[in-house]
């Protein structure tokens, strides 16, 4: 059966997520499908999660209004989200007189984008905020509005609260094909038939896919991928700033950061790729990640590394690309969100709801809420706090993952989450069991336990982040696995 909707939005990274949660303000029926087991699975999960000020974007382009714009709104969506999101500030460090230009021209620059508070500091001052820069730094681009965010967290949250105002969301629904009607669209997808007024693109480095399918612009996107180191958080305070070097064609250049977690970041490599869904980590790459980032601190450790991950960039153009299709009607384009997209995708999505109000009538619910309560972050809360939990529930007594300190009651609350997802992946990016040191080797079968207690699903069944991820393949005597 076809089911009818106003607005279908296909991919669930955090544009279209945040594209779903400015049009639940409306009472439109919007629907959103995603290709994957979780949302944040593409682009959005694998970043550097850094709030920009907003000094890099060109005058003029929608990069420079809406980064300046999003990076305004994270502050107020992360307390009334819970999304972990610290406001540390960012420093574009200098370690020549060519460099010195630079920092004078992005600090034109963003003035003329409206980015407050912006100031150039003396090599003295850099040397007093950060202990382990560079001994040759110059002076630096100081931007106290730019922050850390957890990227894949506030995705989950901001499609959380979505869903809590009427979004519906279908995950493991690839759309395979989209039929032109008199009135809008016919789209398949996990082989359901959605038929739609307005289908919103947000497929990230596979937009120009989504578009062909509907009749839409023939992008060309280049992939650009970016690796990573992610350190122990007892490196966590090593910078207390985003550490940036000078940016080039290819990015905002590698840099040393905290994350909003408390681990330590370096990256990310820039390199353009064939393969779009190529993001392996690679020896060559993260070599010349920590030959990179030791040019801002030189004695950055190479060991207390926990993982290595890499993200991959869509870049169309030297813009984002936001408008309806030139070429059929009712198709909504987002493309070409390369960074600063994740700062932007709040006020993209705004974008986004002001052009669909051009064709639907915006009516607002009464009844919007704008809060969404996160999982309790037990590793953060006084003992008091702590208690309070384990009387009302003594799961939170449980300590499943000791890395992050996580209990089996955060456990239960991210399994009966809003969009509950029933992976270890998804389980550990909602309430970060397995994101420690020991990067799951001690917590894994417990939480498989907890979810197929949950679930119902067998417990050789539960797969890491998808059908294809099974874990378990078989008994040790051969036998079938239960
Ligand atoms: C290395 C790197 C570092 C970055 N650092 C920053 C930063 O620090 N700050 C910042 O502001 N920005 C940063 N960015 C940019 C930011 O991450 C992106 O702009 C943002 O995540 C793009 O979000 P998206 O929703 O458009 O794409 P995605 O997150 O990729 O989401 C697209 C979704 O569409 C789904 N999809 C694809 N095809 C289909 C289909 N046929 N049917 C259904 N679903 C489909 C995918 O599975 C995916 O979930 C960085 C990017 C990279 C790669």
């Amino acid at each position: 059966m076809t089911q009818q909707w106003d607005v279908l939005i296909a991919g669930g990274g955090v544009v279209g997520a945040s594209i779903a949660r400015e049009l639940s303000r409306y009472d439109l029926k919007t629907a959103l499908v995603e290709a994957n087991s979780d949302l944040a699975l593409g682009t959005s999960g694998a970043n550097s999660g850094i709030v920009h000020a907003g000094y890099d974007a060109m005058p003029g382009t929608l990069m420079a209004e809406l980064n300046v714009r999003g990076n305004a709104m994270y502050p107020e969506l992360c307390r009334k989200l819970e999304i972990p999101f610290e406001p540390i500030g960012s420093l574009v460090l200098a370690f020549d007189e060519e460099d010195e230009k630079t920092i004078q021209k992005l600090y034109d620059r963003g003035q003329v984008n409206g980015v407050p508070e912006l100031k150039i500091l003396s090599a003295e001052e850099v040397k007093a905020m950060e202990p382990h820069v560079t001994e040759t730094v110059r002076g630096a681009l100081y931007a106290p509005t730019a922050g850390v965010v957890s990227p894949y967290e506030a995705t989950i949250a901001i499609a959380e609260n979505a869903a809590e105002n009427g979004v519906s969301f279908y995950l493991e629904h690839p759309v395979t094909a989209v039929r032109k009607t008199e009135d809008g669209f016919v789209v398949t997808a996990g082989g359901e038939e959605f038929a739609c007024k307005i289908l919103i693109n947000c497929c990230g480095v596979h937009a120009h896919e989504l578009s062909q399918m509907a009749g839409g612009e023939p992008f060309k996107v280049t992939g650009r991928k970016g690796e990573y180191i992610l350190y122990d958080k007892n490196l966590g305070g090593y910078v207390s700033h985003v550490l940036f070097q000078p940016p080039s064609k290819m990015g905002k250049g590698i840099l040393v950061t905290q994350t909003a977690e408390g681990n330590m970041l370096i990256g990310p490599s820039s390199m353009d790729v064939d393969d779009i869904d190529d993001t392996a980590t690679t020896q060559e790459g993260l070599d010349g990640v920590l030959v990179t980032a030791r040019r801002s601190c030189p004695e950055l450790p190479a060991g207390g590394a926990i993982t290595t991950f890499a993200g991959m960039r869509a870049v169309i153009g030297d813009d984002f690309i936001i408008r309806y299709s030139d070429m059929v009607d009712g198709l909504l384009q987002t493309a070409g969100i390369c960074s600063p997209g994740l700062t932007a995708a709040p006020a993209i999505a705004e974008k986004v709801a002001a052009l669909v109000g051009e064709r639907l009538t915006l009516k607002a619910k009464e009844n919007w809420k704008d809060t969404r309560e996160g999982i309790p972050p037990f590793n953060k809360l006084d003992w008091d706090a702590r208690q309070k939990l384990i009387e009302q529930d003594p799961a939170y007594a449980r300590m499943v993952c000791r890395c992050e300190t996580v209990t089996e009651g955060q456990i239960v609350k991210a399994l009966h989450s809003p969009i509950p997802v029933y992976t270890i992946d998804g389980v550990k990016r909602r309430c970060r069991a397995g994101m420690g040191r020991c990067q799951g080797s001690f917590c894994t079968p417990r939480v498989m336990d907890i979810i197929a207690r949950e679930s119902g699903i067998p417990f050789a069944e539960i797969s890491k982040n998808g059908p294809d991820a099974k874990l378990i393949t078989g008994t040790l005597k051969g036998g079938a696995a239960e």
